[in-house]
């Protein structure tokens, strides 16, 4: 086989274009298409931009504190800003069910070294100015985690791997895989075909499409969230806040804000019955739900004006954990595909893992633990993590 690269990336989005960049530091020669113009035009801009590594998952957990060091250090080594804010995630709690939940994570974040702690309701108050003191009894917090801008995350990544040689081709979808046998040989686009050793499936939503035709099935479906962007006001709110309580509208399970950079709030719900499919069109009950729920948090985010909300699909897996790495069942394809609600964190520590993988043979994080995400898993007795 003639290569024309040494690794192609399908799709710049969230997780595409970090693996993109880390091959090209690993001085991989790599093509990243995308079938839409230009990088983050899929789920990478639905993304609130929240980045914590405070999960329950270990394998989720490893790639996040990676990703928050890569974040975390950007500006510094490329001297981009990329809009990081080191706020912390606060889960305030009112009551006794969902402290015994947040209780009982505590541990094994504590195992993995994570900077956060159960407090008390005076310490939340402080941490969230103007919360409904009423019933509150405390918390989590983190400070360690943060927020980052996913547009201009999304766009610094890809100037930086074109500055490591990357190539990017947009507007072109991959309608087929090379195949030559039971090996994935490259990609054909309606402009062309192009070939590498192997071939990465960062699709997001379209990825099971992709691994299908490599012959291959890994389940991940669009699942809808809506969210929305206030106009800026001064500064007031440190962590990102996150409501795990079911509303008592009856249709949302959880609600998240935090204040970006710029002085915007940005927040979402997840609704309490899915939405899986592809229709981007908002609802009518998304706003006056969400303002409620925040509104009643925070009684002092009333007067805020919106300026614009949306609808994008969290790429979900029947087990809430992301699938990532080689199908045993084919040769030269890799997936890093189902990354559910938390893509946009998980990006630059998969990225820089994926790389490793593909360049030198291993993961940075520990093996055992990079295992737990492979595509050969069962999926059917699938138990979804209880934090999203
Ligand atoms: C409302 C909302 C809020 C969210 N908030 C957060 C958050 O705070 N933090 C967080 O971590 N995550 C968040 N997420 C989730 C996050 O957006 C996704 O998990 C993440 O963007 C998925 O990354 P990805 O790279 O897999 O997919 P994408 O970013 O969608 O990238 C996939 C790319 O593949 C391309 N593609 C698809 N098919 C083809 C093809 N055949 N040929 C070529 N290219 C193709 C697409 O055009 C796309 O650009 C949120 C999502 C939503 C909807």
């Amino acid at each position: 086989m003639m290569a024309d690269y040494d690794a192609i990336v399908i799709g710049a989005g969230s997780v595409g274009v970090p693996i993109a960049y880390f091959l090209a530091k690993e001085g991989l020669a790599v093509l990243c298409v995308d079938g839409r113009p230009s990088s983050g035009q899929g789920e990478n801009k639905s993304a609130i931009g929240g980045v914590r590594a405070t999960h329950s998952d270990p394998a989720k957990i490893l790639l996040c504190k990676e990703s928050l060091r890569i974040f975390s250090s950007w500006k510094g080594d490329t001297g981009t800003d990329i809009g990081w804010k080191m706020g912390g995630y606060c889960f305030p709690v009112f009551r006794e069910e969902e402290e015994r939940t947040l209780r009982s994570i505590l541990p094994v974040q504590r195992k993995f070294k994570l900077n956060i702690d159960f407090l008390s309701a005076k310490e939340i108050e402080k941490a969230v100015p103007g919360i409904q003191e009423k019933g509150l009894r405390g918390g989590t917090l983190s400070p360690e985690d943060g927020q980052v801008s996913p547009l201009l995350a999304v766009e610094s990544f890809t100037n930086e791997a074109r500055g490591l040689g990357a190539e990017f081709r947009f507007g072109e979808p991959v309608n087929s895989l090379v195949m030559e046998g039971k090996t994935v040989a490259g990609i054909r686009t309606p402009k062309g075909e192009y070939k590498a050793p192997v071939t990465v499936n960062a699709a997001g939503s379209a990825a099971t499409a992709i691994c299908r035709m490599a012959g291959i099935d890994v389940p991940v479906r669009p699942d809808s969230h809506e969210a929305g962007i206030t106009a800026p006001v001064k500064q007031f709110l440190n962590p990102l806040v996150v409501d795990i309580r079911p509303g008592p509208e009856g249709k949302t399970s959880n609600f998240y804000f935090g204040q970006v950079h710029g002085g915007q709030f940005i927040f979402c719900y997840t609704p309490r019955q899915p939405f899986y499919g592809e229709d981007r069109r908002s609802t009518s009950e998304f706003m006056p739900t969400i303002a409620r729920r925040m509104a009643e948090l925070i009684p002092r985010l009333r007067g805020l004006t919106v300026r614009r909300v949306w609808r994008g699909t969290y790429p979900m897996t029947p087990d809430g954990v992301a699938v990532v790495g080689k199908p045993s069942k084919v040769q030269g394809f890799y997936v890093a595909i189902g990354m559910c609600g938390q893509g946009f964190m998980l990006g630059p520590g998969v990225g820089a893992n994926v790389a490793s993988h593909i360049a030198k043979g291993r993961p940075l994080i520990d093996p055992e633990v990079f295992a737990l995400l492979s595509p050969d898993r069962d999926f059917t007795a699938a138990k979804t993590e209880k934090l999203k």
